[in-house]
């Protein structure tokens, strides 16, 4: 199993946090739940909070959701007890809505179509705003705090000639990141939002179909890869097969997160039709270019910043050292994502080869730099070690704003590069040298141009406008 959290089980939390994993699976005449459940085990990386699945065998809606790992979260029997041949998934990490079980997902509301089942990966920017015109409109009654409620409250309620009416309504009304994946008693539906933020691809099985927010999920499965979804599009699969349609009004060119590049999405995922590890390798490539530094060997940041280290060390001719030994026996510590568990610092499980690192000058590449908590302490395990000299490469450019979009960054002022210039970085950290990729080298990396993504954690400029600090426990306040 992999976790995307490598630092974090190593260190404290200094890494930006993705919102959630999702995944959806029709198969007529097979019981579906363990296809989901291995579905949802590749895409740990993407929320260790909560786990959950809803299933159908065409005549009820069968759901399992727990706090806690897939692993922690189902047992044989609780796949026993989710009959059907329609299941949907999902992994949380919050970024609207507290970390509890009510917010767990999938989501179950009753509308005017009955019941359904709902999944969301990403952050809806003015659900605030839709719950208060929904609870008029319609007289629901939230019982959630998770901007989650609000979509499922419209797919459930919207009127419209199909799906893709209803959809096509809805999109008009939400604004923000949303990658779906939704149910009733016979029906599966996939979104993903007018402006692409979040990913979502379909897979074909041999008698059935798979959404899912990574690739990595259909491989897990078996699963062929067909393609990603469209920005504003809506896929529906039922007893008369698949249909889609785009919405006409979506964003021309999407503007899908380039994070999910730099870090987020597994190194094994094919993501914007590019396999995720060798974009990172080439961000390597051009950190070296832009900033070349005489060094004896290129290590990175385990595991995350492993494929821009080697990426670096290729394109600089200099070799790729491990210097940072993790104990891969010991389990994740399951941290809740506040600040107080945030201070209580995570032990390390980790060792450092010392003497491969002694009276040694490397180059230390990490994917990202959030708070610095995490490059601060490598500098200072490989300084303790004897190394000579410490240069540090970060394979992104230096993160100055909070995120909207699904992913919990931290706070502006939690933010070292918000609040400190390179130097003051640099002699915070320790580092003899630090440089970050441009944003030029960065979408090169990507092969992207400068309206194909949202990069607004970089530069303070998001694809939609946004309100400066949200408060991702807003709802909670109204409880
Ligand atoms: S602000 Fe940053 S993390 Fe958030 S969606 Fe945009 S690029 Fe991704």
């Amino acid at each position: 199993m992999h976790f995307r959290s490598n630092k974090d089980q190593l260190f404290t939390n200094d890494s930006p946090r993705e919102a959630c994993g999702v995944i959806g699976v029709y198969v007529p005449e097979m019981e579906v739940s363990k296809t989901v459940f291995f579905g949802l085990f590749a895409l740990q990386h993407r929320g260790q909070e909560s786990a959950g699945i809803a299933v159908s065998n065409g005549e009820n809606i069968r759901i399992h959701s727990k706090m806690g790992l897939v692993s922690q979260v189902f047992r044989e029997d609780d796949l026993e007890y989710l009959k059907g041949f329609l299941g949907i998934g999902h992994t949380r990490y919050s970024t609207m809505g507290g970390s509890k079980i009510s917010n767990a997902q999938p989501l179950i509301v009753d509308g005017i179509r009955g019941n359904l089942a709902v999944a969301h990966n990403g952050n809806v920017i003015n659900a605030d705003i839709l719950r208060e015109e929904i609870t008029k409109e319609w007289g629901v009654t939230f019982e959630r705090s998770s901007d989650t409620e609000v979509i499922a409250e419209l797919y459930a309620n919207t009127p419209g000639k199909d799906w893709f009416d209803v959809s096509s309504t809805i999109m008009r009304r939400l604004s923000g990141a949303y990658s779906l994946v939704i149910m009733n008693k016979n029906e599966l539906i996939a979104v993903r939002d007018p402006l692409g933020i979040r990913p979502l691809c379909l897979g074909k099985l041999k008698n059935g179909w798979i959404v899912a927010s990574e690739t990595v999920a259909l491989d897990n499965i078996g699963a062929e890869f067909i393609r990603e979804l469209e920005n504003g599009e809506t896929v529906v699969i039922n007893e008369n097969g698949i249909k889609s349609e785009i919405w006409s009004g979506r964003r021309n060119s999407h503007a899908m997160c380039i994070f999910e590049h730099v870090y987020f999405a597994r190194p094994d995922s094919i993501i914007d039709g590019k396999l995720t590890y060798q974009t990172r390798l080439k961000m390597g490539s051009e950190l070296w270019k832009e900033s070349p530094i005489s060094a004896d060997f290129v290590t990175g940041v385990p595991d995350s910043s492993t494929p821009h280290a080697v990426g670096l060390a290729r394109e600089s001719g200099i070799p790729y050292l491990e210097t940072l030994i993790k104990n891969r026996y010991v389990g994740r510590t399951f941290i809740q994502p506040d600040q107080t568990v945030r201070d209580t610092d995570v032990k390390m499980k980790f060792n450092v080869l010392k003497s491969v690192v002694k009276n040694k000058k490397f180059i230390v590449v990490d994917d990202s730099i959030v708070r610095s908590t995490t490059i601060k302490r490598v500098v200072s395990l490989l300084r303790d070690a004897g190394a000579s000299e410490v240069h540090v490469r970060v394979a992104a450019p230096p993160i100055k704003s909070t995120c909207h979009f699904g992913v919990d960054m931290a706070t502006l002022n939690e933010l070292i590069a918000y609040n400190m210039t390179n130097d003051q970085i640099k002699t915070k950290i320790g580092a003899d040298s630090l440089s970050y990729l441009s944003l030029e080298g960065l979408l090169k990396s990507v092969e992207g141009s400068e309206n194909t993504y949202c990069r607004g954690c970089f530069t303070g400029e998001y694809p939609i406008p946004v309100q400066l600090e949200m408060d991702k426990f807003s709802f909670e306040k109204n409880e």
